[in-house]
């Protein structure tokens, strides 16, 4: 409720920023920023970018290289709760390779319950909220993987052969196809808004649900890549979460959506130094990710017209970016010195949409 109040008045556009640690043999190194704090981070420009000083940054909120998992989440909760509420909310990882984007959503390699990220929090977060509820309302909460790779929509769930593979018992929508990387159409129709109708739109009741569904989205996202060609930092990944109320009173209906989306690594590739796929993949992740950029600058100042029609992301979460919804970007830094071109295009961008 209070939350709700306080978005209301400042908008409905967040940023935070979270500063990854130095990874394991990595210590004792010097870092490119100088200071935290709650809503602030001073990174230390060297010469090569104009006077050597400080430029400070500030956001709703920073998180440095010591918060934790949960710190993240607590910060996260309100706005995920409030898809219970019939909102819709989109929470975007952003960064370059390797600034901690796939931890924040998801988490490290091997995830413990500790180190678990706010896709798996969110959901168990939802279940637990759904059933203190029961009594009033009847919540039925489903969920679909996307991929978006060279501007083409892929679904993560999709499986070869049964759909009793499902763990869900009233699985209601699934497709199957013979072909895992078959690409699918963005829809929009007037009763069921912005939707791509062909993915697998799967029911889940328990969080075991849940792992088991993110383990196969995980598993389909890394079918095409190989070590060399490691494509998950190079599409965009969208857990989108559909939850469905009816009151058990009034028997009016709410709908609400949330999409958790994993963006492709934001670092600029050298032209003359890509050729051929690669050199499409760069250009389609620039074009993607500016026109995130412009989208969300747009709704920022209160533009009228909202450019959604530029790149697929941004027609895919076209009905829950802007009105009345929630957007959370979480802009994720690195802190090593050679990074540090990275790390102030990533702050540009951060400053461009808050
Ligand atoms: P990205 O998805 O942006 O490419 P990753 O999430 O894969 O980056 O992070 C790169 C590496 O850093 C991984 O080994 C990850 O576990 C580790 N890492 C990232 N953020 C943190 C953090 N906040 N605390 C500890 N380790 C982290
Ligand atoms: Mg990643």
């Amino acid at each position: 409720k209070l939350y709700n109040q306080v978005q209301d008045l400042k908008g409905n556009i967040r940023v935070y920023c979270r500063v990854r640690p130095f990874l394991p043999g990595q210590s004792n190194r010097a870092s490119s920023y100088d200071h935290i704090d709650d809503r602030s981070l001073k990174i230390i420009t060297p010469s090569k970018y104009g006077k050597e000083g400080r430029k400070s940054f500030t956001f709703n909120k920073v998180f440095g290289p010591f918060s934790t998992q949960e710190e993240v989440f607590a910060d996260t909760q309100p706005l995920i709760r409030s898809v219970l509420d019939g909102y819709n909310v989109c929470i975007f990882a952003y960064g370059q390779t390797g600034s901690g984007k796939t931890f924040t959503m998801t988490g490290p390699k091997d995830i413990t319950e500790e180190s678990q990220g706010v896709n798996y929090r969110a959901l168990s977060d939802l279940f637990f909220l759904s059933e203190q509820r029961k009594d009033t309302i009847c919540y039925e909460i489903s969920v679909q993987m996307l991929e978006i790779y060279n501007e083409q929509v892929k679904d993560l769930l999709a499986v070869e052969g049964s759909s009793k593979r499902y763990p869900s018992r009233n699985a209601y929508h699934i497709h199957v196809f013979p072909k895992l990387q078959h690409t699918l159409e963005i829809r929009n129709s007037s009763q069921n808004g912005i939707n791509v109708p062909e993915a697998n739109l799967v029911p889940v009741s328990s969080t075991s649900d849940v792992i088991y569904l993110m383990n196969l989205g995980h598993k389909n996202r890394s079918v095409s890549a190989t070590a060399m060609n490691d494509r998950s930092s190079r599409s965009h990944s969208c857990l989108t979460v559909h939850v469905h109320g009816r009151d058990l009173t009034s028997g009016s209906i709410l709908r609400g959506c949330m999409h958790l989306v994993d963006l492709a690594g934001s670092e600029r590739v050298d032209k003359s130094e890509v050729t051929g796929d690669r050199l499409k993949e760069a250009q389609h992740i620039n074009k993607s990710l500016s026109a995130l950029g412009d989208v969300i600058a747009s709704l920022a100042q209160k533009n009228a017209h909202v450019p959604y029609r530029n790149s697929k992301l941004t027609q895919l979460l076209q009905d829950s970016l802007g009105g009345q919804a929630k957007t959370l970007m979480f802009v994720h830094i690195s802190p090593e010195p050679d990074s540090l071109g990275e790390t102030l295009s990533t702050l540009k961008f951060a400053e461009r949409v808050s």
